[in-house]
Formats: C-alpha cells, structure tokens, sequence
C-alpha cells in the first residue's frame, strides 16, 4: 500500500448537521461537519478520503489547464471550423475570417478579453442560432409547441427548456463542434414534450439524434475546454 499524505488544505464549515461530507469544487477542498464534531473525528475522515480528495483536485486541475485561456494563437472551433485567436492591441473589435478569430481591445488582461468575448458570442449566438433551432422543431413537429430561443451564459448548463416552451441555450456551444450543437439543440427541443429526462424523453433525442450518447460522452470529455 502506498503511503498516503494529504498535502491539501481543507476548510471546516460547520452546521446543524448530522454526518460528515467532502466537497472539491475549484480546487478546493471543503468538509461540511456537525457544529461540535471533535477536530480528530473530521481529520481521521479526511484522512480516510484523501485518495478520492487527491484524485477530483488533480481532475480538476486538468480541467482548469484544458480551459480556453483567451492567449494569441490559441485554436478554437467556431461554428465548427478551426479558428486561430489572434488577439492584439488596438480599438475593441472582434472579427471572424475562415480561419481567424482576431480580437482587438486596448485592454488585453483575460477580465477585458473575456467580457468582449462574451458579449459577441451572444451576439452571434442571437443571430446563427434561432433559426436553426426553429427549422429543427419544424422537422420535429414540436414548431408549435416551441414560444421562443434565448441565451444565457451559465456556469453549469449547456441548455434549459421552460414549461412554457421557452428554450434557454448557453452561447458556448458555438464553440463546440457541429454535431454537439444539433445535439444540445434537439436535447432541449426534446423537453417540450417530455420535461424530464425519463426514459421516452431519451427515446424521443436518440429518433432525432442517433449519436446522443457519443455527444454525451463528448460533452463530459471535452465540454469544459470551451469553457472561460
Ligand atoms: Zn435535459
């Protein structure tokens, strides 16, 4: 058995709890606990756990490293063709070649790059993506059950669908490639009919998308790499 020494700092939070729990998010490492839980209890539990603990903070490092870190030369997929960032100081502007993303700003720290960013995918977003998701629910007959296509850049979500038709989609799948696009599209469009993801809701994605499970797969491997 290999010697295990936990060389992560944790923060104790306690409550009116009963149990002991880990959690990493961030890299960082936080145990929920029992207001008068003894200090050895907690450490013995965190000991216990320290291979698990060690594993999700080098996961989520890997994550962090795989993230779009909005630098010159970086390559990203737009609409699903390869761009090259390109990013120099000048007036603000963005401007997209066949194979160039070139983004301009007389403020290049990541904060001012990520805001420009931002806001011009969701512009993008608002002008490439309602009609394909509207010529997708006329394909699906689910054009009338479909009130309307907004955007929202959320930290945890690819897509949402509201009990009154309404689909929500996060302007980052434009970064994703094509087929990843069509998929979120008709996953949310599935939810018109089927507000849960229960077994005919899967039925309904897979007759509309055959390849879900592989963009599912996808997501999980790659989603975070689109992330800023
Ligand atoms: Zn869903």
């Amino acid at each position: 058995m290999t010697e295990i020494n936990h060389n992560f700092d944790y923060e104790v939070i306690r409550s009116n709890r009963r149990t002991l729990s880990i959690e990493v998010h961030h890299q960082k490492v936080k145990v929920r606990a029992p207001q008068g839980a003894p200090n050895d209890w907690i450490e013995g539990f965190v000991y216990q756990k320290a291979k698990w603990i060690a594993r999700k903070l080098v996961e989520q490092a890997q994550r962090d490293e795989s993230r779009l870190k909005l630098q010159d030369g970086e390559v990203i997929s737009f609409m699903g063709q390869v761009r090259h960032l390109t990013i120099k100081e000048g007036v603000n502007r963005i401007q997209l070649t066949d194979d160039k993303l070139q983004i301009s700003n007389k403020d290049l720290s990541y904060e001012s790059l990520k805001k420009q960013l931002d806001r011009w995918l969701l512009a993008q977003a608002k002008e490439r993506l309602p009609q394909r998701v509207e010529t997708m629910a006329g394909t699906m007959g689910l054009a009338r059950k479909l009130s309307g296509v907004r955007f929202r850049k959320t930290k945890t979500q690819w897509g949402h669908c509201t009990a009154k038709g309404i689909v929500q989609l996060n302007q980052l799948i434009l970064l994703t490639p094509t087929h990843i696009i069509d998929y979120l599209i008709v996953h949310e469009l599935c939810h018109l009919k089927h507000l849960n993801h229960s077994k005919r809701f899967w039925k309904l994605v897979e007759k509309h998308c055959p390849d879900y499970q592989q963009a599912e797969v996808w997501l999980k491997q790659y989603g975070h790499s689109v992330w800023f």
